[in-house]
């Protein structure tokens, strides 16, 4: 009972109800109180009352300065205070004051935080019902009963709770009630130990840093925030059912104040890489460039020699002097000798104009039928050299626009590579029709076939599968990727299908439209 006064409290006769019953007492918020010494400002009618000392714990100097009240006292210089003595007729358990749940010790006291039940929990009465009867008796019989005032006029009748800072949020009554249900139900919540927030913040300030420096910006903020949210509810969950109390505050400002500290180093090491990659890449071009040149410039100086060199041939084979067979074939490998070497490089050159992105399609109506034969004249003698059938079943078609000569020259590597590819005797056929407005070309052979690991890597420049480097077939490495790229250039595409020791297909689709 507290700070009872005025009429109403005049109307108990107080005198004749503390002399019937040990269990009536007044609580006292005063510290000096305790012990054997009365009050010496307890007014009458409460001269008979039993006394004890229960004050009202609220935050103003050590724990926060917000004027909260969130724990109790359960003893005072080992003095055991009245809440706990109270609460111990309830539940025998806590008799031995060592069995109140998450005690600590506060400087010459123990004490305990308050588990608030929801407003409402305590039934409250007005105290003139009680003196009129309207009040059963009978309900009341085996509670403890607690009585105050709450005229709104006193700042001491009222408690600020964690819920609310409000300065009436709880009449000082209904905090008492608080602590004596806290205590009966040895409910008080357990405060983790001081190691284990330290273990959590250092885990925390980890997977901060960690996030910062390795994960990308937008997965490492998703992961920040998934740390965040997945702690606050671990809390809320381990308070509400277990009444365990984990500070929440320590591990959400690691997460800020890691972040916030080395975002900027993470920021310096990405501008250096960027900084160091564009410098690269600057270099790397000025090397592209030059080697570029290098190559157009070599293969033009080249390609005047070459001609010279087939220009001369072609006078002495066309000489009216008979040439014996030994010069004859002499002729015949310089003639050869010259073609591959200009096929080499105008291949380079072709190279040096994609690299340079100086190709422009050249596009004319053209019956691509008509690019066969000629490319399989063309190839007609060194097919009859390595005594290869060339086959080919043309089916009639409509012209349709392409670069006559980039197309030329994709069927001329195809067919080369058909021929270069096979052994003698055998036959390389090309067909050509059309489907769903698709012209396809196929260029079949009964070669050596190409490896499954190497088929992806085929069209790739300067690519030769090891079987062909190992032998002396000769070549750039350049025919398909040249052929892919001038195939692409007219929205077409190749596709092969091999078989080692079998044959390829090459297959060319060209789009009508
Ligand atoms: P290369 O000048 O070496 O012929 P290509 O770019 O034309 O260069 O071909 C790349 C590689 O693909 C060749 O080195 C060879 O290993 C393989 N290849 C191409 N066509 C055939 C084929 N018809 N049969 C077997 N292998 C082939």
């Amino acid at each position: 009972m507290q700070n009872i006064e005025g009429d109403l409290a005049e109307k108990l006769i107080f005198n004749r109800v503390a002399s019937e019953t040990s269990h009536l007492y007044f609580l006292t918020d005063e510290m000096e109180m305790q012990g054997e010494a009365r009050p010496p400002t307890l007014p009458p009618p409460f001269e008979n009352l039993n006394y004890a000392s229960a004050p009202k714990v609220t935050d103003n100097v050590n724990f926060a300065k917000d004027g909260v009240s969130r724990r109790f006292m359960t003893s005072y210089q080992n003095n055991v205070l009245f809440h706990p003595k109270i609460a111990a007729w309830y539940n025998k358990e806590i008799s031995d004051i060592q069995e109140i749940r998450g005690q600590f010790n506060f400087m010459d006291s123990t004490q305990g935080y308050v588990y608030y039940f929801k407003p409402g929990s305590f039934p409250t009465y007005k105290f003139e019902d009680l003196l009129t009867g309207k009040v059963p008796i009978d309900s009341l019989k085996n509670k403890i009963i607690l009585i105050g005032t709450d005229t709104g006029k006193f700042p001491k009748e009222y408690v600020s709770t964690p819920y609310s800072h409000d300065v009436k949020a709880m009449t000082s009554i209904e905090y008492h009630a608080n602590v004596f249900q806290t205590l009966i139900e040895n409910k008080a919540p357990y405060k983790t130990p001081h190691w284990v927030m330290v273990l959590i913040t250092f885990l925390i300030s980890f997977i901060t840093i960690y996030t910062v420096f390795k994960l990308p910006p937008a997965k490492g903020l998703f992961v920040l925030i998934a740390t965040m949210i997945s702690l606050a509810v671990i809390y809320i969950s381990l308070f509400s059912i277990l009444n365990i109390w984990a500070d929440f505050s320590h591990p959400l400002l690691t997460i800020f104040i890691c972040y916030y500290f080395f975002i900027p180093y993470r920021l310096i090491k990405e501008n250096r890489i960027s900084w160091e990659y564009i410098q690269r890449h600057k270099l790397l071009k000025q090397v592209e460039e030059l080697k570029t040149n290098f190559i157009s410039m070599m293969s033009h100086d080249l390609k005047t020699p070459i001609a010279r060199i087939q220009g001369m041939t072609e006078v002495i084979t066309s000489d009216s002097q008979p040439l014996s067979v030994a010069q004859h074939e002499a002729i015949d490998h310089i003639k050869s000798s010259a073609d591959d070497l200009l096929g080499f490089i105008n291949s380079i050159l072709q190279y040096g104009r994609i690299e340079s992105q100086n190709l422009e399609l050249n596009l004319h109506s053209k019956d691509i039928n008509n690019v066969l034969i000629e490319v399989i004249k063309k190839h007609e003698f060194f097919a009859k050299v390595k005594k290869i059938k060339i086959q080919s079943n043309l089916e009639p078609l409509f012209p349709i626009q392409v670069d006559p000569d980039l197309m030329r020259q994709v069927f001329s590597n195809l067919l080369e590579n058909a021929i270069k590819y096979s052994p003698e005797n055998s036959t390389v056929s090309i067909e050509s029709k059309e489907e769903n407005n698709t012209i396809l070309i196929d260029f079949k052979d009964q070669g050596i076939g190409i490896n499954n690991e190497d088929l992806p890597n085929i069209f790739m420049k300067f690519f030769r599968s090891h079987q062909v480097k190992i032998s002396n077939i000769k070549g750039s490495g350049l025919g398909l990727y040249l052929a892919y790229y001038f195939t692409e250039l007219h929205h077409g595409k190749i596709t092969v299908e091999s078989h080692i020791g079998k044959g390829s297909v090459f297959r060319v689709s060209l789009p009508i439209n």
